[in-house]
């Protein structure tokens, strides 16, 4: 059952019964109410919404035409169908003219269910175009509005519609682009392939998105991202194309400008990097390649970085955290001395420099000079890190060390001889008599400062290294030999056996000659000095392999094992040998050792006390 909502404007309920009646019959479910006077019609049409007006034409308080004008005025679209009693042909003319959609006559009620049911269908119509015409209205406002670029082509891509946006945008009016083709708009920047598969896309039927650089009436570029699409019939036709634009200038704009920021950014990181790997690898370089031990350590007394000379100086355990430095430390004075500097440097925030001895990871003992500076590792710690730097001084403190002991030796061995030529002076004055013993005695001191003086200068000139100069092509053999004979008749005249056993044959090695032959000189003097009568003396050359070996064998008086590594120092001299030899130097195995190592040679000895040395040159064949 159709619901109705009906407004009776009738005077008679009898009448107003049976138009219900007729309805309820024609399938209606009515809702209604019956109004008799203009106010309660107009009342009715306020409160609440109606199907249809049922109005008769001429009442008491009202009239047909009162309704329709009221109707009319109220704006409402309600269908209104004049009821009456019979009207004249020309009176129901004019209530149709006045605006009355049907009349029906009261006696022929049976008209009036097609009647409103013909209404209804025409108001509902009305309705729905309305709605229709209302909503293309607000549409087609919203596209004129609308921020995004709006346009509509016909098949062939010429422009039937652009909206405001459009036309803003572009510069062009309205009028200037409709009916033209939408290549006026077209740049020639962006690929031709784009407007290919664009085309394929829309042609297909599909939407196409994508970005496009268009031009502006004033020839300005402009960039848009595009939805396109075609408008199609019910059966599938395309009759137009719809293209909605937004312009992304400035997005396009921003991110350019952002891309080139990045770039540039990306290079300075890339640059800064790179200056920086530069200058870690400079500073790794020199960390690496310094002889100067290097850490530097957080206030903590954690190491944070240390250089391989720093390991090799305080070893391993010193790398981790800076108090094991004093663990290569000789004593404790020296970690009382360093511990305090360290405390000093931490805590006061002092430079500090000191002088100590360590005990390095091979076991020797070095002088180094430390030097401990306090340094800011970091904005939080109001403690200062340290960077620790030992410069290893052995070499010059050997130097000090030497100078020193030299000059106490030379003064010494100086003042001996003078003493003996002052002391034979005096005897000279007492006793004139005995000239030529006095003056045998002071020949003897004569010679003994000469030949003091004579090592001296030798030895001075090997340290300015100009000693070696007249490098030749030579054999051992020879030089040995020249050396051996002149001892022979030395040596037979203490009844000494003296024997030379010179290796078959030797290569030829590059020698200075007269450097050599000093070395054999001292070593076989050496021996004959310090060889008792009638023992023996034993001269040998052999070939080992690629070195060339020289041995001077004796049974004389040895060197006590106390004596031995200090034998090759200058003016070092056991005491047996000031026993046996007053006039002795003490220099002559120190040069020997000297030319020996200017030849990249080595001299050892090995001796037993009171049984005999043996001293051995070991010379490389190149
Ligand atoms: P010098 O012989 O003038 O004392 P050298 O430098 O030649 O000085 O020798 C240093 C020391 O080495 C000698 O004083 C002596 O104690 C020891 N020495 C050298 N050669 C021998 C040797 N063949 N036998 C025993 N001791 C030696």
């Amino acid at each position: 059952m159709k619901s109705l909502r009906v407004l009776l404007v009738e005077d008679s309920e009898d009448d107003a019964l049976l138009i219900l009646r007729v309805l309820t019959r024609a399938g209606y479910e009515i809702s209604f109410q019956r109004v008799e006077t203009p106010e309660g019609f107009r009342d009715a049409l306020g409160t609440q919404s109606w199907d249809i007006v049922l109005s008769d034409y001429s009442m008491p308080q009202f009239s047909g035409s009162d309704t329709m004008r009221m109707l009319l005025e109220s704006g409402l679209d309600i269908p209104l169908i004049i009821v009456s009693g019979a009207i004249g042909e020309e009176r129901a003319v004019e209530i149709m003219k006045a605006g009355a959609s049907d009349y029906v006559m009261k006696g022929n009620l049976a008209r009036l269910p097609p009647a409103l049911e013909r209404e209804l269908r025409e108001a509902e119509s009305r309705r729905a175009r309305k709605q229709a015409e209302s909503q293309v209205q607000m549409l087609s406002r919203a596209l004129e509005q609308s921020a995004s670029l709006v346009m509509i082509t016909d098949p062939q891509g010429v422009i039937e519609y652009v909206n405001q946006a459009f036309t803003q945008v572009t510069g062009y009016r309205s009028g200037e682009l409709v009916g033209v083709h939408s290549r006026v708009v077209k740049s020639d920047t962006t690929p031709p392939e784009t407007y290919e598969q664009m085309w394929t896309t829309i042609l297909a039927g599909d939407t196409w998105r994508g970005e496009l650089q268009n031009r502006k009436k004033n020839g300005d570029l402009f960039w848009v991202e595009t939805v396109m699409s075609g408008i199609k019939t019910h059966e599938g036709t395309i009759t137009q194309f719809l293209s909605v634009q937004e312009d992304i200038t400035e997005r396009k704009r921003l991110e350019t400008e952002l891309q080139r920021y990045t770039t540039q950014l990306e290079r300075m990181v890339e640059e800064r990097t790179a200056e920086l790997r530069r200058a870690k690898d400079q500073i790794e370089l020199i960390l690496n390649s310094t002889n100067d031990a290097l850490a530097l350590a957080q206030s903590n007394g954690d190491i944070q970085t240390v250089n391989p000379a720093f390991v090799d100086t305080f070893g391993d355990r010193a790398a981790k955290a800076i108090e094991y430095i004093l663990w290569a430390l000789a004593n404790e004075e020296q970690i009382n001395l360093v511990g305090d500097a360290l405390i000093r440097v931490i805590f006061d925030s002092d430079s500090k420099r000191v002088e100590a001895q360590v005990t390095t990871k091979d076991g020797s003992g070095k002088d180094i000079d430390l030097a401990l500076i306090p340094v800011r590792m970091s904005d939080h710690d109001p403690k200062s890190g340290v960077l620790v730097s030992a410069r290893d001084i052995t070499q010059l403190k050997d130097i000090e060390r030497f100078k020193a002991r030299f000059v106490a030796d030379a003064v010494h061995d100086l003042a001996t001889p003078i003493a003996g030529l002052s002391t034979r002076l005096y005897l000279l004055q007492r006793a004139p008599e005995k000239l030529a013993e006095h003056v045998g005695a002071l020949q003897n001191q004569v010679t003994h400062l000469r030949q003091l003086l004579h090592d001296l200068r030798t030895l001075s000139n090997l340290d300015k290294n100009q000693l070696i100069s007249d490098l030749r092509l030579l054999n051992v053999n020879e030089i040995v030999r020249r050396v051996f004979d002149t001892f022979e008749p030395i040596a037979a005249d203490k009844e000494q056996q003296i024997t030379f056993e010179p290796a078959p044959t030797l290569p030829e090695i590059t020698l200075d000659a007269h450097q050599f032959e000093r070395v054999i000189v001292n070593l076989v003097s050496n021996a004959v000095n310090y060889t008792p009568n009638r023992k023996a003396i034993h001269i040998k050359t052999t070939l080992d392999e690629d070195t060339i070996v020289v041995e001077v064998a004796d049974q004389g008086i040895g060197i006590g094992p106390e004596h031995l590594p200090h034998i090759f120092e200058r003016f070092y001299r056991a005491p047996q040998a000031r026993a046996t030899q007053e006039t002795g130097t003490g220099l002559g195995l120190s040069i020997v050792k000297e030319i020996i190592d200017q030849h990249g040679g080595k001299v050892s000895v090995v001796s037993t006390l009171g049984e005999g040395s043996t001293f051995t040159i070991r010379l490389p064949i190149e």
